[in-house]
């Protein structure tokens, strides 16, 4: 396979697994022109952004891994495009098929998957939205979802950036999905029935926390995580009251959920447990 002429029948180029697609019209033309085609998707014209080797790495079959001979690799976040990875020194196209995450930019709206590094999804940010209408903002969503405070994207998100690029817009389009009501009033009355719902009694096998020491969204963030990686389930962690909610201890003794939370720089200072 080479794919450093672009001249044969039709103009076509060929993506890793030798599937032939046409050149655009914008790419020949800046090509013609002698303009630098270097960042320009050749199937749509687009101008691309630049993607370390190790992201492409991540998201192609390892069987590909040797085609990767550059340390950087461009991506086309057009949504109409059938190529996510390119490099045209190379002649190395990378089709969406041939690309084994579901990127964002090219999967239809639904369920597609939003932030990489804590796999939240389309589909939960809708639901906290549009069902449980706990959110208003981004920073809401975040707080709720965790959307857009992973600290991996450059490795986790296909497109090499953090979610926080698409996560805005994203929201926008779910708050105007309710036809015929403005956005600035869906999303007032989306504000004054936001509220973090700690219940009062922890459910069966759970439990309810007091933490000390909480002083941002990135505290509630790393004692989640650290909770996660337990396998507990936590309904939520709150750091402006400090508290936590677990949902289900999987097993484990209070005294191990504490030691953990500790474990991370934190203090336990009242439990309430079944
Ligand atoms: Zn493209």
């Amino acid at each position: 396979m080479n794919n450093k002429f672009i001249c044969g029948e039709g103009l076509e180029l060929r993506s890793v697994s030798g599937r032939s697609f046409p050149v655009s019209e914008i790419f020949l033309k800046l090509a013609k022109e002698g303009a630098g085609t270097r960042d320009i998707c050749p199937a749509c014209g687009s101008r691309g952004h630049m993607v370390m080797k190790v992201t492409v790495s991540n998201h192609v079959d390892s069987s590909m891994w040797r085609l990767l001979r550059s340390e950087w690799f461009w991506f086309c976040s057009n949504p109409r495009c059938s190529i996510v990875y390119y490099n045209n020194d190379l002649g190395v196209y990378f089709l969406k098929d041939e690309v084994r995450t579901r990127v964002f930019h090219k999967e239809p709206p639904g369920d597609r998957p939003v932030c990489y590094c804590l796999s939240v999804t389309e589909s939960l940010i809708r639901e906290e939205i549009m069902v449980k209408k706990c959110c208003d903002s981004l920073e809401d969503i975040q707080r709720f979802t965790r959307a857009g405070t992973g600290r991996w994207c450059p490795i986790t998100n296909p497109s090499g950036k953090c979610c926080r690029e698409y996560l805005a817009d994203l929201i926008h389009s779910i708050l105007s999905e309710r036809p015929g009501e403005p956005v600035e009033r869906r999303l007032e009355e989306l504000g004054r029935s936001f509220r973090l719902e700690i219940r009062s009694t922890p459910a069966r096998g759970g439990a309810i926390l007091l933490i000390e020491g909480m002083s941002c969204e990135g505290c509630a963030v790393a004692v989640r995580t650290a909770l996660e990686s337990l396998g507990v389930v936590v309904k939520g962690v709150d750091w402006k009251s400090g508290l936590a909610e677990i949902l289900d201890m999987r097993g484990y003794n209070i005294e191990k959920i504490k030691e953990t939370i500790e474990g991370i720089g934190y203090q336990v200072s009242r439990i309430v447990s079944e």
